[in-house]
Formats: structure tokens, C-alpha cells, sequence
């Protein structure tokens, strides 16, 4: 991961390191309003998420750019799963859209359709992997089979008991083919999820978010707190931690995650892609042409 040194000022301390998911976390003691390992304000986050976005964009090129003409074929992940209002639409929309659309592969997961429903869980996640030199972004993933499933009951305990490790050796497989996972768990607290759901319903411009089943979902909420906290006991291993990001503040959550991509992907230790072609000779050419 990237040196200390390569962070902006006002993170005291690499947000992976912060923000990691340790054996022994729990759900119910997160602090969903903390700014963990940032020593900044609010005031500060506009100009540093702008300057940090830039970075970003400048390292997915470099992805990109690596796999078109250096036949790299590595990859990078970001999977965000996260409670209702927690914020993974915006990070889709401030962190990952300062990125060159072209490189990146966005894949919302809802309900299954029937056609998915009558395949393997994972036949629709494969399909939307990132191809090389894309970064992927799962706004609701695989980890919905394990949660939502389980919170409803929509397949036996057994069922959804084998997911686990049928995830584990699914991730690993994708880390062994050259790709970086980014897991990112989302949590806000019930109070601001709450608030959140009545600016839904106050503004016009936000009526299309509402859903009515998000009430439902809320008053769900302790068995949602266990299988938050079984998928991050049982899902995050070394080739594919968890991340846990705090939203009540959601400059803190943009800021935060962006620095989960620029650190994976510096992590990757890209540069340019060399020429090949004879620079001097193009010149000329170019000159007389
Ligand atoms: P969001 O709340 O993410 O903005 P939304 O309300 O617009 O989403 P969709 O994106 O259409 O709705 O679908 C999300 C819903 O689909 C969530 O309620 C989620 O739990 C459900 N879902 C996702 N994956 C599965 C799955 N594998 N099985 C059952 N339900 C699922």
C-alpha cells in the first residue's frame, strides 16, 4: 500500500489501515459518525475530495491505459454494500464519476429477475465482473445472498449457510486471476437513516429514491445487524478484507473511499506505458506530414 508520505495532509493515518474490518469488530459498536483516521473538517473536504478525485481518474487511466497497449490484464473491484440511505449512490456518483466512464464497469444489483433467479447466485455477479483494466463497481452485490436472503428467509439456513465459503473461494479465485477487491461495508446510524428517508419525502427531487419497503427494512433491522455482522466475520479474509466506513457524514464516506481506491490502486505500482514506437522517427514524420 502507499506510504504514508503519499497522503494528503489531513489523513493522520492510510484509511485502509483505520477502516479495516479486525476480528472481534461489532456491527452494534460502530461509530457510524466518526471521521476515523482525519483530522480535517468539513470545510476542507470540497477542495481535497476535488484534488483526490483527479489522482483517481489519473491512476484509472493508468489502468487503462496498461491494459490497451502493456497486456496487463489486472482489474480492481469496488464492491459497496451498505444499509438503505447509506450513501452508495452518491460515492457512485462523486468518487467514481470523476473517473473516464470508459474504464469503468457499474453494475447495480436489485432483485433477481427470473431469469437470474433460475441460475447459481453468482452466474449474474461473473457476468458483470470487470474485464482487464476496468475498474468495477457493485452497488449491492453477491453479499445480498447472504444478506437480504437471510433476513427473509428466501432460501433455506443451509442454503445460505454454504454461502459463505462458496464466497471466500469465489473471491480468491478472482484475486488469483489479477484482480483487487475493494469491499466496502456502509453503515449509518438509525437516527440519520431516518432523517434521511423524511428529506425523501420532503423534496420533490427526491421522491424517486423513496421506496416504501425501506421502512420495512428498517423495522428489520436487528437481523440485519446479525448478518452484517456474520458476512463480515465469516467473509473477510486476506485476499478480500472488509472495509468499514462510517456515513453519517458523507463528505467523510466520500473522502474515505476514494482513498480506498487511490490506495489499491497505487498499491498496483503502474506507470505509463512505454512507447512502442520510435518516438524521434514520428516526430519527423509528423513534422513533414
Ligand atoms: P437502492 O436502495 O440500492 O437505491 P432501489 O430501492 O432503487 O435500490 P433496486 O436497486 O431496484 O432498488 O433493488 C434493490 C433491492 O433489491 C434491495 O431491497 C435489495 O435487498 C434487493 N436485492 C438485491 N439483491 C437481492 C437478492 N439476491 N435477493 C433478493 N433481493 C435482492
Amino acid at each position: 500500500m502507499s506510504e504514508a508520505a503519499d497522503l494528503p495532509s489531513l489523513w493522520t493515518h492510510e484509511p485502509h489501515i483505520h477502516l479495516a474490518f479486525r476480528p472481534g469488530d461489532k456491527v452494534a459498536n460502530i461509530h457510524t459518525n466518526a471521521t476515523p483516521g482525519f483530522s480535517g473538517k468539513k470545510g476542507d473536504a470540497p477542495a481535497l475530495q476535488a484534488e483526490r478525485n483527479q489522482r483517481l481518474a489519473e491512476l484509472q487511466e493508468m489502468l487503462y491505459a496498461n491494459s490497451k497497449t502493456a497486456g496487463d490484464t489486472r482489474s480492481v473491484l469496488l464492491v459497496l454494500q451498505g444499509m438503505d440511505t447509506a450513501g452508495k449512490g452518491g460515492i457512485v456518483k462523486h468518487v467514481v464519476g470523476a473517473a473516464n466512464p470508459q474504464g469503468i464497469r457499474y453494475t447495480s444489483f436489485g432483485k433477481p429477475t427470473e431469469e437470474e433467479l433460475a441460475q447459481h447466485y453468482l452466474w449474474r455477479i461473473r457476468r458483470a465482473l470487470p474485464p482487464a483494466g476496468h475498474i468495477g463497481v457493485f452497488d449491492r452485490s453477491h453479499y445480498e445472498d447472504v444478506l437480504v436472503v437471510r433476513v427473509h428467509n428466501l432460501v433455506p439456513p443451509d442454503v445460505w449457510g454454504a454461502r459463505y465459503d462458496e464466497i471466500n473461494a469465489f473471491e480468491r479465485e478472482l484475486v488469483d486471476g489479477g484482480m483487487t477487491l475493494i469491499k466496502v461495508a456502509m453503515f449509518v446510524s438509525l437516527k440519520e437513516q431516518k432523517k434521511r428517508l423524511a428529506e425523501r419525502l420532503e423534496r420533490p427531487d427526491k421522491y424517486w429514491k423513496y421506496n416504501p419497503g425501506d421502512i420495512d427494512e428498517r423495522l428489520l433491522w436487528p437481523k440485519y445487524e446479525e448478518a452484517y455482522q456474520a458476512m463480515l466475520d465469516r467473509t473477510s479474509t486476506d485476499p478480500a478484507p472488509w472495509h468499514i466506513v462510517p456515513c453519517d457524514r458523507k463528505w467523510y464516506s466520500r473522502l474515505a473511499i476514494t482513498e480506498l481506491l487511490i490506495e489499491a490502486l497505487e498499491a498496483l505500482n503502474m506507470s505509463w506505458p512505454p512507447a512502442d514506437f520510435d518516438i524521434q522517427a514520428e516526430r519527423r514524420r509528423l513534422a513533414e506530414a
